[in-house]
């Protein structure tokens, strides 16, 4: 039996991601750039050892969503393309300009700040701009005359992508993706009709991707979540899923004791659950501290030793209780898995975030920065 390597960690398999890069590359074919998305510390995976893995593996460029997220990045020595895809504050165009952080602009108020920029460090600083086809947040509603206005009056900058996000891309029962479509395409329309003509065109990350949204891949695609493994379940009748890829990061926690229970016993706070009949239980060194649901009390599963382990009682601040009846012989300092995969038995993030009324990407966001991470 697998030993603790503390009371609560992850293992991220660099493997994976490097597997999972490849199989979007593959999808989407050569002809198409691959950007993929490592903001919020790379949904938890770490933003500077997967970056530089994505980097090894052949990426050109990676997302990120603010300056900070980059500049940690560039202080890593990570030297590919760098998006900045969700805003900058005042302080921080100078910042992105000096470190080769490519904004998103979303309005065009922050074009004349790149200008100015741009004038004054004598260099042509490059930008994506953004439009807003439906998602109503970032991204600008300005009409193509504006934008054209605004960009002739900035010759120090560079338009090099033209993007826009999805709001409902793996619902194939709402027409909004495609008509998102439709708008993003006739802006560029008119856009490269007046000789304005980006060469990244981007409009989808995982969902439209590994769902086979062809149309929408354009120039370049923005996979986030799948690069980690993962694919949000579709609404209503999707084409055939053409992406296969696998988590990347386990999830573990260490038996810290074990201990018979007699029928009746109450388990853990408000007693959500009383043993049914004498139990083993295993007490395990993580809580919602370490960032796992607390609406997952009496309603997930880990795993011991190789099999499923239902999760009895409240999920409290830095320990959960598990059903260890099975598994007579576990002990204090074994390892517990929350999330992944021992044999052929599997906890993945779809699964908790179902039980916790929630999704994938907050369960993997969720994790706290006190779990250490380990690389495998
Ligand atoms: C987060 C994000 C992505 C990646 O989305 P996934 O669903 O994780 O693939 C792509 N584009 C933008 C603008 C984002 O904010």
């Amino acid at each position: 039996m697998e030993k603790a390597r503390c009371r609560c960690w992850v293992e991220i398999s660099k493997r994976r991601i490097a597997e999972n890069f490849a199989a979007v590359r593959e999808v989407v074919g050569a002809a198409v750039e691959v950007m993929p998305v490592v903001k919020a510390d790379a949904y938890h995976h770490g933003a500077v050892e997967v970056s530089r893995v994505l980097a090894g593996a052949g990426a050109r460029w990676l997302a990120v969503s603010n300056v900070e997220e980059g500049v940690e990045l560039r202080d890593a020595g990570v030297g590919v393309r760098i998006l900045v895809m969700a805003g900058l504050l005042g302080g921080e165009w100078e910042t992105a300009a000096a470190r080769d952080l490519t904004p998103v602009i979303h309005s065009l108020g922050e074009l004349a700040v790149l200008e100015r920029i741009a004038l004054r460090t004598g260099r042509r600083l490059p930008y994506h701009l953004k439009i807003d086809t439906g998602l109503g947040r970032l991204g600008m509603r300005a009409s193509s005359g504006e934008i054209l206005s605004a960009i002739h009056g900035a010759p120090h900058t560079e338009l090099e992508g033209l993007m826009t996000h999805f709001a409902s891309a793996s619902d194939f029962n709402d027409p909004q993706t495609g008509q998102q479509s439709i708008a993003f395409e006739s802006m560029f329309m008119l856009l490269a009709g007046h000789g304005c003509q980006p060469g990244y065109l981007h409009t989808a990350s995982s969902s439209a991707i590994a769902y086979g949204r062809r149309g929408s891949w354009k120039t370049m695609v923005r996979p986030g979540l799948s690069i980690y493994g993962y694919v949000s379940p579709a609404e209503g009748d999707p084409p055939e899923r053409l992406l296969a890829v696998g988590p990347a990061l386990s999830w573990k926690a260490a038996v810290l004791d074990v201990k018979d229970v007699p029928r009746g016993a109450a388990i853990g706070y408000g007693a959500r659950f009383r043993a049914p009949r004498p139990m083993r239980i295993a007490v395990l060194g993580a809580g919602y501290a370490d960032g796992y649901p607390h609406q997952l009390g009496n309603r997930s599963r880990v795993i011991l030793k190789g099999r499923h382990a239902a999760l009895l009682g409240a999920v409290s601040m830095d320990l959960l209780t598990v059903d260890a009846t099975e598994c007579p012989d576990l002990e204090p300092g074994d390892a517990a898995t929350l999330l992944g995969r021992e044999g052929e038995v599997a906890v993945d993030a779809t699964e908790l975030a179902h039980g916790a009324g929630t999704v994938a990407y907050t369960v993997l966001c969720g994790i706290a920065t006190r779990v250490k991470k380990f690389y495998v």
